[in-house]
This record gives C-alpha cells, structure tokens and sequence, in this order.
C-alpha cells in the first residue's frame, strides 16, 4: 500500500540574519517525517511571491511568521492529509488554489514553499531516493557550476578547491591593503573600496595568488543589482558622485568592463523594470556573455515568456521562493531550457542550513548554482551537499560547464 500524508505542521525557526521564518514537517503514514525551511531575501523583486510577515508595531515582532505558520497547520494541513506525497504537482496547485492569490499573498509564499519543499522529500525518502535523484530521475548526474566560475576545473570538488583558494588569497590581499576582511549576509567579503574597477582588480589579482589563470581557470560573474540603485528615471553610483547614468550609460560600463576583465556572466544589470534596457543589452553583449534576469522575472513564468519574446536575455536567476512552489520552479526552468536559456538556481541573503536547492539544481540537469562565498555554515552546506552528490554519483557524474573556453 502507498504511503499518504498523516500530518502537516510548521514552526517559526531562525534564519542566517536572525530573522524568523518557516519550517515545515511533513509526516507520512508509514512514519517518515521530513522538513523543509524557507529561505527570505533582503532585495526582493517588486512582482515575487509574497513573504507573509505578522507586521505590527513591534521590530521584531513585525517580522515573525506566525500567521504563515497557523496558515500550514489550520489551513494547508487539512487539504492535504491523506494524499499521496508523489503527487507533487497536484498538491501545489492544491495549495495554489486554496491561496485564491496571484501573488500567494493570502497563505503566504514562505508557507507554501516549506509545505511544498518537504512533501518533496518526504516523498524521496518514501521512495527510498536521494532528494536529486527522487527529481530529477536516473538522468539527474549533472553537478552545477557554482557562480564563484572556476570554469576550469574538471570537476566540482576541483571546483571548490579554486574557489577557496582564490577565496582565501583574496583575504590575504585585503587585509595586506589594510581593508576589512569581515563578511556580509552571503559570506562575501564588503571592503569599502576606491572604485568598481578596484573590485574586479583584486579579485584577478586573487585567482593569480591562488595560481590560477583569470578567465581561463577562474571566471568573473556579476551581480549589479541594479534595481538597488535606480531611482528617479536614472541610475546612481552614489559614492562616485558622477550623477544619474542612462540605461545606455550603463550598458557602455558594461562594455568596457567585459573589455578589460574576464567577466562570463552579468545580473540584472539593468532595473527589474527597465525591459527596454535589457533588451538593448541582451542585443549587444548577449551573444559574448550571460545575461540573467532575477528581480525582472521573479522565477515567474509569465514574465520569463515575455522575456524570451522580446529577448531581453539569456538566462534566468530561480529562486524557490520567488515563486513559490516546486512545481511551478520546474516549470520555469522548462521554459528557459525549450528556449536554450541559461538558468541559476539560488540562495538568499536570508538562508538557513537547509540544502534543498543543492539536490535540486542536479534534479533540474546541473544548470548553474548561486549560493554564496565559500564562507559561513548556511552558504557551506549546499557546496557541502553538491560534493557529496558528486561523490555519490561517482564515475557518472558530469560537472556543468556552461562557459568552458569562454574568455
Ligand atoms: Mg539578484
């Protein structure tokens, strides 16, 4: 007899800025229990599925879940009680439907998504199945290039080794020059530098320490963000003092800085609403680099559809959460993969120790993963994750290499 969902609970837990989020549990009929903790990002796309937050008056207590968690136990617990947990898509559209929502604004995305994360795995344990292989099927051996871009590496654990050394060569560097060398939410180093251009200098200088060769070893990916800096028709560097940048401006930096540095891959090098912008860019740098869309498509396959029409890029960030469910990830990295788009399963500032994206990158055919430095236990543990994937998979894993020869 198939084993069915008995129960269905959450609780509040911490994240890796202390902040509350999700858990949740979901207990079978034959006695597995599996969980699943939402992620939660600082700078989120203005169309992404709503983080159901209690608000108030109170700080921390504006920020805590607990509405999100009564959600999973009064509301999504009884719907789903005595389903099989294989019937992943039919449980997410399920909880879709009770949202009513086309935002999750109602349940709450960050209520859905553990709910959703941990019927995965319940069901892979069930099916006595590591969680990538329970996914992605007996074609799920390909391991994901991480965006530190140790594109030369032959293999994923020879890729970690070029990230940490090129890491730790890079702290080396910092503090030689007397910056700081502490970190920020995603374990990267924030040295208050002279300029843009400083960065990607001593990030090369790094990879050559290391004894690595920039852009044939180890490539350069950007994350602008450039939603965080837009404002008023125009774009500012704030400490440069130069005043607003055009779109145009922007893609000029752009140019110039792929002129000069090894860089593979830009991110929302343009505002999330600036379409024209993207497109200007995919046009002109798109066929030389990656361009991947995050804030402007929020995982959504709406705003992915559109983006492949109007091509205004090449690849698409996915984040669990900016969505919501699993089901509806897959379906949007189906559609960057019918339309030959890139796409970069990944983290958020706000993460916990909880793995799943790591089983889930190799599930979905390798693609490229964005977890962080090489630093702090949250970023760590997907790394750590993939290597044991690699490991386990043996001779038959294959190491993603989307830009193998690529500078
Ligand atoms: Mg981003």
């Amino acid at each position: 007899m198939r084993s069915k969902i008995k129960d269905v609970r959450a609780m509040e837990i911490l994240d890796s800025r202390g902040n509350p989020t999700v858990k949740a549990f979901v207990t079978l009929s034959n006695g597995i229990i599996a969980s699943a903790s939402c992620p939660s990002g600082a700078s989120t796309g203005e169309h992404e599925a709503v983080e159901l937050r209690d608000g108030g008056a109170s700080r921390y207590g504006a920020k805590r879940v607990l509405k999100a968690v009564a959600h999973v136990n009064e509301k999504i617990a009884p719907i789903l009680i005595d389903m099989d947990p294989a019937r992943q898509a039919e449980i997410d559209r399920l909880m879709i439907h009770l949202d009513g929502t086309p935002n999750k604004q109602r349940l709450g995305a960050n209520a859905i998504v553990s709910v959703s994360m941990a019927v995965a795995r319940a069901a892979a344990v069930d099916a006595g199945l590591p969680l990538y292989a329970y996914m992605g099927g007996f074609a799920a051996v390909r391991i994901p290039m991480p965006m530190i871009m140790p594109v030369g590496a032959p293999n994923f654990t020879e890729a970690m080794l070029y990230a940490t050394h090129t890491f730790h060569a890079l702290k080396d560097i910092l503090s030689e020059k007397k910056y700081t060398t502490s970190v920020g939410d995603e374990g990267g180093f924030a040295p208050n530098l002279k300029s843009n251009d400083e960065a990607c200098e001593l990030i090369i200088q790094a990879i050559e320490t290391a004894g690595l060769k920039p852009g044939k070893d180890v490539a350069i990916a950007l994350d602008p963000a450039a939603s965080s800096f837009y404002g008023d028709g125009g774009y500012e560097f704030k400490k440069s003092g130069q005043g607003k940048k055009s779109a145009a401006d922007m893609i000029a930096l752009y140019r110039d800085w792929i002129g000069k540095y090894p860089i593979v891959s830009i991110e929302d090098g343009l505002a999330e609403n600036d379409w024209e912008g993207f497109c200007s860019q995919t046009a002109e740098q798109g066929n030389k680099i990656q361009i991947v869309g995050d804030d402007i498509f929020v995982t959504n396959t709406r705003y992915i559809a559109r983006g492949i029409k109007e091509k205004a890029a090449n690849a698409v960030l996915i984040k669990l959460n900016q969505i919501g469910t699993v089901t509806e990830t897959m379906e949007a990295i189906n559609l960057c993969r019918k339309a030959g788009w890139g796409f970069v399963v990944s983290h958020r500032s706000g993460e916990t120790d909880d793995s799943f994206i790591a089983d889930f990158a190799v599930a979905m055919g390798g693609g490229q993963i964005k977890t962080g430095s090489v630093c702090r236990g949250e970023r760590v543990a997907k790394y750590n994750r993939l290597l044991e994937i690699e490991a386990e998979l043996g001779k038959a894993a294959i190491f993603e290499n989307p830009f193998k020869g690529a500078s």
